[in-house]
């Protein structure tokens, strides 16, 4: 029997938003754009969904622009910022443990002509305001912090990074995507100014992902043509996924405080247990402030890839490092932020739950890890304790 438990890298889309999606991809298919009944009706998808993301996460419905997925609202957002900016000034900062996305965004503004400060984070991957806050010059024009992290599960001080942000002047973004639907983003509350959303991440289809941005922040368009989405984001919109992520929102926004409540559950009890059972095992991330549904754990003397294999042969889905660039065989950046050794980065495993896992897929992940983690380090030189 299959069990799935890595919900940060990607997410089966509720049945419910498939249901509502399907007619959009056959006989409602339409161009918004068109001055016909067809379009007509895209065009009410279009501006319901844009309402309906709006009041999930407290802002007004013309500040929703709709893109391809998280990375090019984040490319948006940094890259349109800076263009739009740079009689302002030409310097940016952001933490150490970004999302990929994030960090490849601004090595490429470093190439023409920006400057960024990447601020350090503590052992938990907290980031301290005054680490911030001394990092300002009358240059800095944008500050970005992820809500959340997508490896850790580690959850920032977003209300004061905003506020910080706003008494000084500097534009506040956040790439809220590992947080979106684990706990309640208000944007008014937050002192946001742009905010990266993936439509995936509150079980929406792939492929269609949210830029947030507020009233008078003033941004250069990246992909140029038709001028729709408010000249903003060229090209005919995904209406179908469109209308899914309307669905999940609505019903992310019902069904969000009771679930998170049953993923913590989840959550602190494989904490607890692996912490006992297996020895010589340590939690990575902060032990309170974390996702609801995150748990990310780091094992002396075996590497992640081989504990990877070890859950694919019994076809249980957890992950290693980055879910976004787990392919490559470098260490994640984000674990080495933290303060930990290659090796120790390369021995962590994350589990993240979501909406469809039952009691019997924790159970099935608490019978089979602390076999597989006794068997990899029998056969491990690294593991100088009694197995
Ligand atoms: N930001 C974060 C925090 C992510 O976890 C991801 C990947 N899900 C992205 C951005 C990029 O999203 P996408 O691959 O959909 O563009």
């Amino acid at each position: 029997m299959s069990v799935y438990l890595d919900y940060q890298s990607s997410k089966p889309v509720d049945p419910r938003v498939v249901e509502i999606m399907l007619p959009y991809l056959h006989d409602k298919s339409g161009n918004p754009s068109s001055l016909h009944r067809v379009g007509d009706t895209a065009t009410e998808v279009l501006e319901a969904s844009r309402a309906a993301v709006a009041r999930f996460i407290g802002a007004e419905r013309d500040e929703i622009i709709f893109t391809s997925g998280a990375t090019e609202s984040n490319n948006l957002a940094l890259v349109g910022h800076a263009l739009r900016n740079k009689d302002k000034g030409n310097h940016i900062i952001i933490s150490e443990i970004e999302h990929i996305s994030i960090l490849n965004i601004t090595k490429y503004l470093e190439k023409n002509g920006f400057t960024v400060s990447r601020v350090p984070v503590d052992q938990f991957g907290r980031i301290a305001i005054e680490k911030i806050s001394e990092r300002v010059t009358d240059k800095t024009i944008m500050v970005s912090i992820g809500y959340a992290n997508n490896e850790i599960g580690t959850i920032q001080q977003i209300e004061t990074i905003g506020r910080l942000c706003r008494d000084k002047g500097i534009t506040f973004h956040t790439d809220a995507v590992a947080a979106e639907g684990l706990i309640p983003i208000d944007v008014k509350r937050d002192n946001i100014d742009l905010m990266a959303l993936s439509s995936n991440d509150i079980y929406g289809p792939q492929g269609l992902g949210v830029l947030y941005v507020k009233k008078g922040i003033r941004i250069n368009p990246l992909i140029i043509g038709g001028g729709q989405e408010r000249g903003l984001r060229s090209g005919t919109e995904n209406i179908a996924a469109i209308a899914g992520m309307k669905r999940a929102a609505e019903i992310m926004g019902e069904e969000m405080a009771t679930e998170t409540k049953r993923l913590q559950r989840y959550r602190d009890r494989l904490i607890e247990k692996v912490l006992d059972l297996v020895p010589r095992s340590y939690l990575n991330g902060h032990p309170t402030l974390r996702l609801p549904n995150n748990a990310h754990f780091r094992f002396e003397g075996i590497e992640g890839e081989s504990l990877l294999l070890s859950f694919k042969e019994k076809d249980i889905a957890v992950s290693t490092g980055s879910a976004c660039s787990s392919k490559t065989l470098e260490p994640s950046h984000t674990l080495i932020a933290l303060g930990l050794l290659h090796e120790e980065a390369h021995g962590s495993l994350q589990i993240t739950f979501g909406r469809f896992n039952k009691d019997s897929d924790l159970e099935t992940l608490l019978q089979t890890l602390p076999q597989i983690v006794k068997r990899l380090r029998k056969l491990s030189p690294l593991y100088k304790w009694e197995v």
